[in-house]
């Protein structure tokens, strides 16, 4: 097994947001050790640069690149062009060093098995398949002219509506049964669309089956999208594990969050790019959410915002009140709790996977990340060099 060391490099222990200088010595896919006097079979200089972990990006869509803002109809388009479609977006997303993705719906198991195989290179994806909600939901896909029309009409990707609670089992039995990792739920309407974004589409017997049959189904987490207040603190008092975007929390929710040590993945994205109409409340949410003692984790909602640009995100979260090191941290450690895959990855030390980042600078600065990423390791391989 070629042992290869990093040299040189400011490393940072995300823990604390103490950086030090050491080197890193990977083995296979893991971390071997960590410090100075280290030696290798092969080495790389990293002087003058700073070593992170590699990001771990809690909501983005990796095969929605194709439709997400398409003048056309999805239906015109080809199947096949929704699964490709992940081959640019995976890309773009490993070149800036994000390694993992929980994908917040819309990738089949099949994109998995690919990367699996290596047939194209990516961040390693966990997958929800659909949105699972009730009748006339966001996930729900209907049109007055036709009635029923599943965009996506796919075995792969099954039927994600359900109404009352055994329904809910059953869909949430479905996506189990089609490879999901999380079940993905929506509370609330749409911001983009612009409609039910304070409403509570589900019930609390159907929210707490959907909770329920997810844990009892290899206790997989759930991850509930809710703008609006009320659907958060549903959600908190239901058990699921993280409540998406989160826009209008307020005292009452984030309580109920901290009891419950539910997760918030804001998605500052979603509000911060055109139009900013939401950007102050949802920078309020998320000040709310740290002052209560919510756990805040990192997700770009991506390609809600171009794919190149993800690590804007992690910008947003320093500026509404995590600070560069926090930001930094829920861009990792954290968000590898949020997935409790914390035991093996998201920070830099012996034993977890060697997934890094190499950036310019030993700043902890978060303006620009995506231009100083120099090189990308996933489970100790080289995946990435996209400068110099
Ligand atoms: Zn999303």
């Amino acid at each position: 097994m070629t042992r290869v060391l990093l040299t040189g490099a400011a490393v940072l222990d995300v823990a604390s947001g103490r950086t030090e200088r050491a080197d890193v010595l990977l083995e296979g896919e893991r971390i071997a050790a960590v410090g100075t006097g280290l030696d290798g079979d092969a080495a790389v200089d990293c002087a003058g640069g700073l070593l992170v972990p590699g990001f771990v990006d809690c909501h983005a869509h990796v095969c929605l690149g194709a439709s997400l803002g398409a003048h056309d109809a999805p239906e015109a388009r080809p199947r096949s062009l929704r699964a490709l479609s992940a081959v640019p977006a995976l890309r773009a997303l490993l070149d800036q060093g994000i390694t993992t993705v929980r994908d917040a719906w819309g990738a089949d198991a099949g994109l998995r098995i690919a990367l699996e195989r290596g047939w194209f290179e990516g961040p390693e994806v966990l997958l929800s398949l659909r949105q699972v909600c009730t009748t006339g939901g966001i996930g729900d896909h209907w049109a007055p002219r036709y009635g029923p029309v599943d965009s996506f009409g796919d075995p792969a990707l099954p039927d994600p509506v359900f109404d009352g609670p055994d329904q809910a089992r059953a869909a949430v039995r479905r996506m189990v049964r089609a490879g999901a990792d999380w079940i993905k739920v929506t509370a609330t309407g749409s911001l983009s669309l612009g409609r039910g974004v304070h409403d509570l589409q589900l019930t609390d017997a159907e929210l707490c089956a959907v909770v329920d049959e997810a844990q009892r189904q290899g206790g997989r987490g759930v991850m509930v999208h809710a703008h609006g207040a009320r659907a958060a603190e549903q959600a908190a008092r239901a058990g699921a594990r993280s409540v998406e975007h989160g826009t209008f929390l307020d005292e009452r929710a984030v309580s109920a969050m901290a009891e419950a040590g539910t997760w918030l993945v804001p998605t500052l994205s979603t509000s911060h790019g055109e139009p900013t109409a939401h950007a102050a409340d949802h920078r309020r949410a998320v000040q709310l959410a740290l002052a209560a003692g919510v756990p805040v984790a990192m997700g770009t909602d991506a390609p809600v915002r171009p794919y190149a640009e993800a690590l804007r995100e992690i910008h947003y979260l320093a500026e509404a009140g995590l600070g560069q090191a926090g930001a930094l941290r829920a861009a990792t450690l954290d968000a590898a709790r949020l997935l409790r895959l914390q035991d093996d990855r998201g920070e830099i030390a012996v034993g977890k996977r060697a997934d890094l980042v190499l950036l310019a600078g030993t700043d902890l600065a978060t303006e620009s990340l995506a231009a100083r990423v120099r090189a990308v390791w996933r489970g100790g391989r080289e995946a990435a060099r996209p400068r110099g």
